[in-house]
């Protein structure tokens, strides 16, 4: 049980959440949040946005009953965080392109955080969102360049053969699109795929997805797989 330091509205949609939580939590993991007793009937997985030795902070989007509820929590309220859960960013190392679309920055952000702590890294930073811009100043202290579209796709700017590594999160088409962008290219790209879960601890199978390598449960061996391990019909 974490007790709510803030729950901030970014903009109508987005808000920003810091939860005290002892953790060791990795670039690219999430937690099962859940801040309601019986309804909704399960609890909701949402990527880590940052995090200290004792507390993790969320960017979430409305989206329906679940994330609503918890835009209603105040400081001081209590959530449950199950977590850290799944897969990380590996830890690499040159010059990397973040890819992100809506909330799929999240994990992005942590992750371009980490890496900078690398001075011989190079961090790109794209984001495109819908609507409102969001994060401007946070973004740009975690990258060398931060390119923030609103309304405006962004994976058509980036030359794959200028990176070592792509890192991506968003809408599927986005990823896809990353990955297709990036075929036969010098970067190496890591997806993080959002399935719908239900347990989040890979018990139920729910978020079972197809890779190379047969089918993986995406809350734990992923949500962070290497891009030719999951888009294999593309
Ligand atoms: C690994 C992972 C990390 C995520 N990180 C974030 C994040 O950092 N910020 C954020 O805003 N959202 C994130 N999501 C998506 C978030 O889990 C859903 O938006 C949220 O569960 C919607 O719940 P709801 O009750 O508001 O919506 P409802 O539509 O009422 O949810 C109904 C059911 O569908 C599931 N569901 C709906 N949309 C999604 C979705 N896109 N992905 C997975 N399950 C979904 C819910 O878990 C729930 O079981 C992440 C999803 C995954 C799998």
């Amino acid at each position: 049980m974490g007790n709510i330091i803030y729950n901030k509205r970014l903009t109508e949609e987005y808000y920003l959440m810091k939860v005290e939580e002892k953790n060791n939590a990795e670039m690219g993991q999430f937690y099962m949040l859940r801040a309601w007793d019986n309804e909704p009937l399960l609890s909701r997985p949402v990527s880590i946005f940052d995090r200290d030795d004792d507390s993790i902070t969320f960017l979430y989007k409305i989206i329906g009953k679940g994330t609503k509820l918890m835009s209603t929590l105040k400081s001081g309220d209590n959530i449950i965080c199950q977590g850290p859960q799944g897969s990380s960013f590996p830890k690499v190392k040159g010059k990397i392109a973040m890819i992100g679309g809506g909330v799929g920055i999240a994990p992005l952000y942590l992750a371009a955080k980490k890496l900078m702590e690398d001075k011989d890294n190079e961090i790109d930073i794209f984001f495109s969102l819908r609507g409102v811009e969001i994060l401007r100043e946070e973004l740009s202290s975690v990258s060398n360049n931060l390119i923030l579209k609103t309304n405006e796709r962004v994976v058509g700017l980036v030359d794959a053969d200028k990176y070592d590594y792509i890192f991506t999160c968003g809408p599927e088409g986005l990823m896809k699109d990353v990955y297709l962008g990036a075929k036969d290219k010098k970067a190496i790209v890591y997806v993080s795929l959002e399935r719908r879960m239900a347990c989040g601890i890979g018990i139920c199978y729910g978020c079972t997805c197809k890779t190379k390598s047969g089918n993986k449960l995406t809350c734990k061996d992923g949500p962070v797989f290497l891009a030719e391990e999951v888009f294999i019909d593309e």
